[in-house]
């Protein structure tokens, strides 16, 4: 069974050559008189030892260095821009330029003890527009490359590696809908995992989606280990159409039905994301709706207390009705836990990416 094998370092270097203007990767290797292990040393270099720029390759000889550069060919192909931490100085937000201007956000969080996850933009804005999300209202510019997604990552290992301290988790919860970007995030994913380069296994990568039907049952089959969250954030298709219009397309008995088939065929978690929204999904009916959607099955629940977001016409659940909900659910026997928020305080948490300085993005139907 199992996917497509997609190769890390192929990935990579087609990607490099590509960006750097040569139309084919044995252009790019004529053009250098590139060897195999020139290639592999400028990839492991990128992948493995999270260089930002050629001068720090020093594997390679300076005339090529020197030659790479004056082509126009770096290592990375995307540029910090700002980067904010916040107060508690627990959470990092770096807004990144691709190289056609367009932005992204992506966001480090540290926690306590040694475990610390980097949340990465798989597209600058989004198509989906959910109502409660900054991103979705600003609209969707275009998909990522699965280079640029995985730089973003890169950036923020490295910078934690100058800590002497490191990665362990990776989620495509930025801007954007993965699974809208279906190819470039399973390529990204392969260059996380890859044991030759960045290196972090399947189960600490998690990707999330707004609940796309087919690719989920397309993601089943790839035979991955990399953990599948859904946003939920509604037990019935009235709710849930009205904040998400995804729904619209595929309601909740599809969706509940895909997720029950991928984990048939999985034996994988699924983790569900429901945004405590005041007044209108938060009520103890909606949770017992959403335990019976949940029982006894392998899921996992994920109540996230809403972060504000400009013009949005929200407010987010008190603590006390988060964990009366949290409280019902666990009753019904469904595993669930509350979302700690990082970050507000530099607009990094769940649905507040917006990468404010972007040129006003095209708005998508
Ligand atoms: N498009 C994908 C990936 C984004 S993940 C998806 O929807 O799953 C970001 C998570 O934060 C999603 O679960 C999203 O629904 C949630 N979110 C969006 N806006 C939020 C807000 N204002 N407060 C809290 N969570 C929010």
């Amino acid at each position: 069974m199992g996917g497509v094998n997609r190769d890390a370092r192929a990935i990579w270097i087609g990607d490099l050559a590509r960006r750097s203007g040569f139309g084919t990767l044995d252009a790019f290797r004529e053009a250098f008189d590139l060897r195999e292990y020139r290639l592999t040393q400028l990839y492991r270099a990128a992948a493995k030892e999270l260089r930002a720029s050629l001068d720090e390759v020093t594997t390679l000889p300076k005339p090529l260095r020197s030659a790479l550069a004056e082509r126009g060919v770096a290592l990375s192909c995307v540029e910090p821009v700002t980067i904010q931490r916040s107060r508690d100085r627990h959470t990092t937000k770096g807004l990144f330029r691709l190289h056609d201007g367009k932005e992204v956000e992506a966001v480090l969080m540290e926690h306590r003890g040694d475990r610390s996850t980097i949340c990465i933009s798989s597209q600058a804005g989004c198509a989906f527009a959910c109502a409660f999300c900054s991103t979705g209202q600003a609209g969707f510019a275009r998909s990522l490359r699965a280079v640029e997604i995985f730089d973003q990552a890169r950036y923020f290992a490295r910078e934690m590696r100058e800590r002497g301290k490191r990665v362990t988790n990776v989620v495509f919860m930025g801007m954007g809908e993965p699974f809208h970007n279906y190819e470039a995030v399973m390529e990204a994913t392969a260059l996380l995992n890859d044991p030759n380069g960045f290196g972090l296994g399947h189960r600490h990568i998690t990707i999330s989606t707004v609940g796309l039907v087919d690719r989920i049952d397309e993601f089943a089959g790839e035979g991955l280990q990399v953990n599948l969250a859904i946003s939920l954030h509604a037990p019935n298709d009235a709710v849930r159409s009205s904040i998400m219009p995804v729904n619209r397309k595929h309601g909740i008995a599809e969706l509940m039905a895909a997720c029950a088939r991928y984990v048939d065929r999985t034996h994988r978690k699924v983790f569900f994301e429901y945004v405590m929204l005041a007044g209108v999904n938060d009520s103890d009916a909606c949770a017992r709706e959403l335990a019976a959607l949940m029982r006894g099955r392998l899921y996992h629940v994920n109540l996230i207390p809403y972060n504000a977001t400009p013009d949005a016409p929200f407010a987010g659940s008190d603590d006390e009705r988060i964990w009366r909900f949290a409280g019902i659910l666990d009753g019904e026997g469904v595993p669930v836990t509350v979302r700690h928020n990082m970050g507000r305080d530099i607009a990094a948490a769940c649905g507040q990416l917006r990468a404010q300085t972007q040129p006003k993005a095209r708005k998508v139907s």
